[in-house]
């Protein structure tokens, strides 16, 4: 039996993965799981899968979940970033479900590769900020890294099987990295001017939370996406492309030198990635609608429009730049914040992140505390961009 912590329990990554976990209960052992503020979901959760501890974000948070626990219920209830470490890194634990969005993950994931714990990495914001400090942890506490990101659980289905030993990847000359393009594709910049959040929200292809939601929109999860595949395959940006694939249906390629181009395909739906993470190297059911090509028709793929989203420009410059990708992503998750609350507009969002990757003075961060140092500028240098596009709002796009 595999004792499982799932990190982010109440968004759509930890459901998903509790809505596989369920089919085997003879396997998975539902240890712990930590949320933010969702207490009724929480709630809901304690209720099919009796965790043995739950963690919430605040003290609040957690009296409200206690207050609602049936009597009987023996769940242990928590608050903080501290308990949340103490979840992901407990010696009783086997498998951490890395689901918290943003960078606010970074702390418990880094705890649970730093643990040795076989990690399914969701949280690619927690990876992309902290780079080489990210993997110096797995590689120090021997975790097993498993992508569930759908595009690099594709790439690792396809990749040689010892990929970390960059000999292995000799064979390997693209990684074609497939993007949907989100619910804007074929729009120009002038087009996105007026884009509202709802509008950002409502991925063609799959449900997701809002944040990664409108980083699909801007094409900065492409971007973050960049940089992740880089870490995860050793790899540089110029030995991956980027490739809109409206469909979604296949999450990525391998290119080998002898010319065969290996893909992962399957519906756009995140219980095959999670279900793979899960039973690696063997397979599980997932609950997921057998593909039907027949079905979908036709599979297109063109180049990105990197005009009308600049953010996936900038994501590419800022990899070469060091801690760029930390700052891009701090500055990202601030302007993102502001314009799901209607403070700024869609197309300020690379506004915000340019004037960060120029505005704060970059380094190579070497320990989580530069990090966590070179984040925390970010996100002020982003906050007075937001506070001066507020106070001066420009009239053309
Ligand atoms: P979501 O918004 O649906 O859920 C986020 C979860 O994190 C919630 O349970 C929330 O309570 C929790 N959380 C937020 N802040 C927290 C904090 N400070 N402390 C503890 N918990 C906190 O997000 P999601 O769509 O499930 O995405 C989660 C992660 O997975 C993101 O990093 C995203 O980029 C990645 N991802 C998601 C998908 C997808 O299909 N949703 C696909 C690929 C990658
Ligand atoms: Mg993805």
């Amino acid at each position: 039996m595999q004792q499982l912590v799932v990190l982010g329990a109440t968004g759509s990554i930890g459901l998903n993965t509790l809505d596989v976990v369920e089919r085997y209960p003879e396997r998975y052992q539902v240890h712990a799981l930590a949320a933010n503020q969702s207490v009724a979901k929480m709630l809901e959760l304690i209720a099919t899968h009796n965790p043995r501890v739950v963690v919430m974000g605040d003290a609040d948070a957690a009296e409200q979940v206690v207050a609602g626990l049936p009597p009987e219920a023996t769940t242990e209830v928590r608050w903080g970033d501290a308990a949340t470490v103490a979840i992901a890194e407990d010696p009783v634990v086997d498998v951490v479900m890395a689901a918290i969005v943003g960078f606010a993950g970074l702390r418990p994931t880094l705890a649970a590769a730093e643990a040795g714990k076989r990690l399914l990495l969701a949280n690619k914001e927690a990876l992309v900020s902290a780079g080489s400090v990210f993997m110096q942890g797995v590689r120090r506490g021997g975790a097993v890294l498993l992508p569930i990101d759908s595009e690099h659980n594709a790439m690792f289905q396809c990749v040689p099987s010892d990929h970390q030993a960059r000999p292995q990847m000799a064979s390997v000359e693209k990684i074609v990295l497939t993007a949907s393009g989100g619910p804007f594709r074929g729009k120009t910049r002038d087009e996105l001017v007026d884009v509202t959040p709802e509008q950002a929200c409502d991925h063609p292809n799959w449900s997701m939370g809002p944040k990664i939601s409108v980083d699909s929109a801007t094409l900065v999860n492409k971007g973050l996406e960049l940089a992740e595949a880089c870490w995860l395959f050793s790899s540089t940006p110029e030995d991956i492309d980027v490739v809109i694939h409206p469909q979604s249906i296949v999450h990525s390629m391998i290119r080998y030198t002898d010319g065969s181009v290996l893909a992962q395909l399957g519906n756009p739906d995140m219980r095959t990635p999670i279900a793979y993470g899960l039973a690696w190297p063997e397979r599980i059911s997932a609950g997921v609608q057998p593909l039907d090509l027949v079905a979908a028709g036709r599979l297109d793929f063109w180049a990105p429009d990197l005009d009308a989203f600049p953010c996936l420009r900038l994501a590419q410059e800022a990899i070469a730049l060091p801690g760029g990708m930390c700052v891009l992503n701090a500055a990202n998750e601030i302007a993102v914040a502001s314009f799901l609350s209607r403070d700024i507009r869609f197309i300020d969002i690379d506004r915000v992140i340019e004037a960060a990757l120029a505005g704060v003075q970059l380094t190579e961060p070497s320990t989580l505390e530069e990090v966590e140092s070179l984040d925390t500028k970010a996100r002020q240098c982003a906050a007075e961009t937001v506070a001066n596009i507020i106070s001066k709002p420009s009239k053309e796009g």
